[in-house]
């Protein structure tokens, strides 16, 4: 007897839309507390809504939602959390032909979205590939982060500079020591 995993709330059973006729509808509120993006990158906090609509390939995906990616300030090195809406339109294509079973050719596309032979269908990878698409290039712990200073590395947003009094950095002068030294031979 094979035990059921339990479903991620972003994966919806689609086998009784698929024997809707085209345009068939259904909604679904969910939510979901912790999605891993990439790395160090985590969406958290994840609220949304879907629409599936039955389409002659699968279905027509229309997803919106709401969520707080945590990464690293890209000034302090600190962790920064980053609100994000997200709103996609995908179409997954069927993988079975939910009344024979027989299996579907696949799609020309590689990277299309599938429903998967149990007629499962997975929002979690296309949430990850927009939600990283929303985060900002350089994201910030805010937007006023003072970062570090590049002479002493204290976090500005701590700590006054160290380094402001003195203009030559040692490790300057240990390197110029270093070519100042006679050579050997
Ligand atoms: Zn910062
Ligand atoms: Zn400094």
């Amino acid at each position: 007897m094979v035990k059921l995993k339990d479903r991620s709330p972003l994966t919806f059973n689609v086998a009784q839309l698929l024997r809707e006729p085209i345009g068939a509808r259904r909604e679904h509120d969910f939510t979901e507390a912790f999605l891993s993006l990439h790395e160090d990158e985590a969406l958290h906090e994840i609220t949304g809504s879907v629409r599936f609509t039955r389409t002659l390939a699968g279905v027509y995906v229309e997803c919106s939602l709401h969520g707080v990616i945590t990464c690293q300030c890209m000034r302090c090195l600190q962790p920064a959390r980053i609100a994000i809406d997200v709103e996609f339109v995908e179409e997954y294509a069927a993988s079975i032909d939910v009344n024979s079973g027989a299996p579907l050719p696949s799609p020309d596309e590689d990277d299309v979205f599938r429903v998967d032979e149990q007629h499962m269908l997975d929002l979690s990878m296309a949430i990850r590939e927009y939600a990283l698409l929303a985060l900002p290039i350089k994201p910030l712990c805010k937007e006023s982060c003072l970062g570090l200073c590049p002479g002493c590395g204290v976090d500005l947003n701590v700590n006054a500079c160290q380094c402001h009094e003195e203009p030559i950095d040692e490790r300057f002068s240990a390197l110029k020591a270093l070519f100042d030294r006679p050579s050997a031979d």
